[in-house]
């Protein structure tokens, strides 16, 4: 029975990361930076690695775009665990939760139009778009679509990012409520992703610095869920020579095949101050990554974002 008792309570203590595209494209340089990041550090823990499709938002998802994304990471060599999540087939599970908050009166309505908010910042344009809070108390006459937000508090979120350090955010005045079900009847990424990695028991989220800023807002909603908060891991970003991020929704510039895997792989880990040895660029991806795996550093980490050029 003790036995029993110490390896569940072992198991539970678990570390699980994710690794959680969004299928708007080919497998980019920037997204194979999160890929492996996030693989390392889980693998670098003992821990478990999952993927998920973040499909959620069908006019951006790009058909066959997630197949072929999986396909090139086995070609690669990564291994997950379990089943691949599609963020397309939970919104069941995505309206639960919203009516859970709303029956304790967390989330409200809202028919604001994106012109009305803007109109009402005190410095339209320069802050991006703080929500007034206009219909916190109902909402006034006009559209007939709305959205439904969450109510925040005049409060600073804190947290340490494990490469980007102590961050902070105070939700009322630099977001304001916001949006978990929008006025086009999708679900917002905030609720999804925080509804996911708790489904999943995901305790390590490692992803680009972008969402750096998004981090306090899910924070708040595990609060507001009563469900542990897991450790966040934000991994620099790479420019493209234009000055953007690379990403998949910056043309074939950094595009990840297999045939130039490797080479990608071992800039990758060169870019995450990995230092892999000049000789491995000529090695198979599946080696790279195990070189990766018995030599991974995240204090090596730069928290700097970089520009990279093919
Ligand atoms: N789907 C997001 C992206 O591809 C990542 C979300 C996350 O890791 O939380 O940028």
């Amino acid at each position: 029975m003790d036995k029993v008792l110490a390896r569940n309570s072992e198991e539970n203590r678990q570390v699980v990361g994710r690794f959680a595209p969004s299928p708007t494209g080919p497998l980019h340089f920037g997204t194979l930076v999160a890929a492996l990041g996030s693989y390392l550090l889980a693998a670098h823990c003992g821990g478990r690695w999952l993927l998920r499709v973040e499909d959620l938002d069908p006019p951006r998802v790009i058909a066959g775009s997630a197949d072929d994304m999986l396909r090139l990471l086995e070609q690669l060599g990564f291994e997950w665990d379990g089943d691949v999540v599609y963020q397309s087939h939970r919104s069941e599970r995505y309206r639960q939760v919203l009516d859970q908050l709303r029956s304790r009166g967390q989330v409200f309505d809202c028919n604001c139009t994106r012109r009305e908010i803007l109109a009402s910042a005190p410095h339209p344009g320069e802050e991006g778009m703080v929500y007034p809070g206009t219909c916190r108390d109902g909402m006034k006459g006009g559209r007939s679509e709305r959205a439904v937000r969450l109510r925040v508090t005049d409060d600073v979120i804190c947290y340490h990012d494990g490469i980007f350090a102590d961050q902070s955010q105070n939700l009322e005045r630099e977001v304001g409520d916001f949006v978990l079900h929008r006025s086009d009847g999708l679900f917002a990424y905030q609720l999804a992703v925080v509804v996911d990695d708790i489904d999943s028991g995901v305790t390590q989220v490692v992803r680009g610095a972008d969402l750096l800023s998004s981090t306090p807002r899910q924070i708040y909603l595990y609060r507001c869920l009563n469900e542990a908060v897991p450790e966040y891991y934000h991994l620099p970003l790479a420019f493209g020579e234009n000055g953007k991020k690379l990403s998949k929704r910056n043309g074939d510039f950094g595009v990840v095949t297999v045939e130039n895997g490797a080479q990608m792989l071992w800039r990758a880990l060169d870019f995450l101050g990995q230092q892999p040895p000049a000789e491995l660029s000529a090695t198979l991806p599946a080696e790279l990554l195990c070189w990766g795996r018995n030599n991974f550093s995240v204090a090596a980490i730069p928290a700097e974002n970089r520009q990279v050029e093919f």
